[in-house]
This record gives C-alpha cells, structure tokens and sequence, in this order.
C-alpha cells in the first residue's frame, strides 16, 4: 500500500532548497495558480495537485475534515474548474485569497493527519504540466489534527515518531580498522550504536539498527534499511584510522559523487572497501538507486544531509569533542550512505591515535559522543 519514497520529492525539503537558492530579494515574482485537480494512487490514497506558475512556497494545516494548503506570494485563479476524481476523499475544492496568499481548501468526506514530508512532492514543468505541488494521502491515519485558525499559517505539530536508523559500521568478518592496542572499529561502533538507540528511544525517536550483534552486512543491505524502514535519518558510525598517529578528531561525511578533498576521497575508498570482502550487489542497488532518484530527489536528500551533518559537528564541538582539521562537513561516494534517506556517516575519532583509541573505549567518552549525536538528532529540523 506504500508508494516508494523513490518515486517522491521530500517536498519540504525540496522546498526549503529552493527557496534558500534564490537571493532574497524585496520583491519576488507572483506566483499564480493554474489547476486543482485530484486522483487515486495505489493504496486507495487520494492525490491532490496544484498546478501553479511558478515553484510553489506553501505550508499546509489540518482543520478538521479539510487541507489547507496556503500558497506564498500567488494569486487565484478567477476560471478555476477543479477536476476532482470519483472516490476521492476530496469532495470540493475553493480557493481563498489572503492578502498575497492564496488558500486552496480541500473539504474532504473523511479526516486525515498531517501528511508525512515523503508524500509531498514538488514537479518541475514537463509538457504541458506547469509546476505541481503534489500530495498524498490517505484517510483517517491518526485523526485529524486541529488548527488554531484556517487562516493561521502555523504549521500544526503531528505526533509522529521520527524515524532513524543507526548504523554500526563494519562487523563479522569485517573489523574495520584496528587500533595499537587492538581496539577494533566495528566494536567501538556497535557499543556506541546501542547507546545512541536506548538515548533516541528514550528520547521519543523510533530507531532501529542495522546489526545488533557481531555480523557482517553489505553496505547496500544497510541502506536499504534505511529504506524499508523510511527512515527519516540515517546515521553510519564509524572510527577511521591515518597513517599519521598524531592525527585525531571526528570527521563528519555526507554523500556526494565527487569527494570534497583527496583525504575524504580515500576514507570512501577504504569504507567502501568494506563491499569488496563480498563483493556483488553494489552496482546493482546503485544503479537502481539512480534511476528512481530524480536529480531535484538527489539535490533534496543531499541537501538535508548537509543540514543535519552541519547541526551534528556543532554539537560535537560544542561539547569539546576533538575535530579532525578541516571542514565541519565533507563530502564523499559512501556506498552505505546511497538511498533517500537523508544521512550522514560520522567518524566518532582515530583508532590509530593512541589517545583517541583509549578515549573511544572508554564508557565516558561514548555517552559524551552519544550524547552530541542525540543532541544534533533534536536539533535537526525533520519538517522543513
Ligand atoms: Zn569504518
């Protein structure tokens, strides 16, 4: 009954994007509204679309049996005709002129929630399609959520449960990199991995790991994860190691195709290397990953993983958590870090500093990283 997060736009995401690439300007373009219009997708879920001029900048509230979705800077349509599909939870359409923004309330023959941000999209123009603001749903999934006004912007808070999946890297016939003394990467990772989940689950997160025990998984097999369980995050720990034993600190990576510098480049490699103990199955998911992901997706997902990545070496440095010199955030391939989910793979210190080796077994040491990780989880904006 789900549609793939694959086939949609993280819509707020998307555009929160698009609007932070525009400069800001005093007086923007107005925007104008072109069609409603309403269909049934797979799973007997409603979709509504709005076709307007020009990239939509919306927020949504949920009063009782409708949607309202309030359109920045955009002016009605005087001909709207909303071609509304039979058996759809929409059983009219008006429009609304506010000042300069125009509400499009959808009365509906049933309640339903506030619709998760991967079932809201945004189209590009193609053919004879202007740009869409699309969304789905489906009735009554928790119960309507009141707004405090049907002409209130503020956006209603749901009661969902994020969702994030925590990846301890490595593992089983893979150690990782090991340290002087021993110490090795998948170990570490996993004690860390189990103690952000208990904090995340005490802290109303709804999370899950991609191994619990001492096993082997294919990088693909983790992101797919992610996936099944439409993660709204996806965190892959790690420790790395230099050839260089005075280098220290936390690094910080989100995926890119093209690394951020030579340094970020080779951690992929070796990361990556991870595959090649079992090598099959990567080229495949990547490939399948590439075709359903559009390059606005792509843009969305990365942009929210730089997001999250930025907000998490805040954290870790506000808690004098040594950092590796460079960038708070790089970028690099990371197989593990391929999907929709947005994400971000951390490197929690170096098992090749004899200090930092001694730091990161230490009980002290992983609830102060746990707690900078649970810390950048609460701060990042799932909704925007
Ligand atoms: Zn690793």
């Amino acid at each position: 009954m789900k549609i793939s997060r694959r086939t949609l736009l993280q819509l707020t995401g998307v555009s929160t994007v698009m609007i932070a690439f525009l400069p800001k300007m005093a007086f923007a373009a107005r925007n104008s509204l072109r069609t409603v219009r309403t269909g049934i997708q797979p799973g007997n879920k409603t979709r509504l679309v709005i076709e307007t001029a020009d990239r939509p900048s919306y927020s949504i509230t949920y009063p009782t049996n409708q949607i309202i979705v309030t359109l920045s800077n955009t002016a009605a349509n005087a001909s709207l005709k909303p071609n509304l599909a039979a058996g759809s939870l929409v059983k009219s359409i008006t429009q609304a002129q506010v000042g300069d923004k125009l509400q499009i309330i959808a009365n509906l023959s049933q309640p339903v929630s506030a619709i998760p941000k991967d079932q809201i999209m945004i189209l590009s123009p193609n053919g004879d399609n202007d740009y869409r603001l699309v969304l789905d749903f489906a009735a009554g999934q928790v119960g309507a959520v009141v707004a405090s006004s049907s002409k209130s912007e503020t956006k209603t808070a749901p009661a969902k449960k994020y969702t994030i999946v925590i990846d301890a890297g490595h593992g089983g016939k893979d150690p990782g990199c090991i340290g002087k003394n021993g110490t090795k990467e998948k170990t570490v990772v996993l004690a860390v991995a189990k103690k952000l989940k208990n904090k995340l689950d005490a802290a109303g997160f709804q999370t899950y790991l991609t191994r619990s025990g001492d096993t082997y998984l294919k990088l693909a097999q983790r992101a797919k994860i992610g996936e099944k369980k439409h993660a709204d995050l996806f965190l892959s720990l790690h420790a790395n190691a230099n050839p260089s034993r005075s280098m220290k600190g936390f690094s910080i990576y989100t995926l890119s195709e093209k690394a951020s510098d030579e340094e970020a480049r080779k951690l992929a490699d070796a990361e990556n290397a991870a595959d090649k103990i079992d090598v099959s199955g990567f080229e495949q998911f990547d490939k399948d990953i590439r075709v359903a992901l559009s390059a606005l997706q792509q843009h969305a997902v990365a942009e929210m993983s730089v997001e999250y990545a930025s907000g998490c070496a805040k954290q870790f440095k506000s808690m004098k958590i040594t950092q590796q010199p460079g960038p708070d955030v790089r970028h690099a391939p990371f197989a593990v870090l391929r999907s929709t989910v947005p994400g971000a793979l951390i490197e929690l210190g170096h098992l090749s500093n004899a200090t930092e080796e001694k730091l990161l077994t230490s009980a002290s040491h992983q609830n102060k990283l746990v707690n900078a990780i649970v810390k950048s989880v609460k701060a990042y904006n799932f909704d925007v």
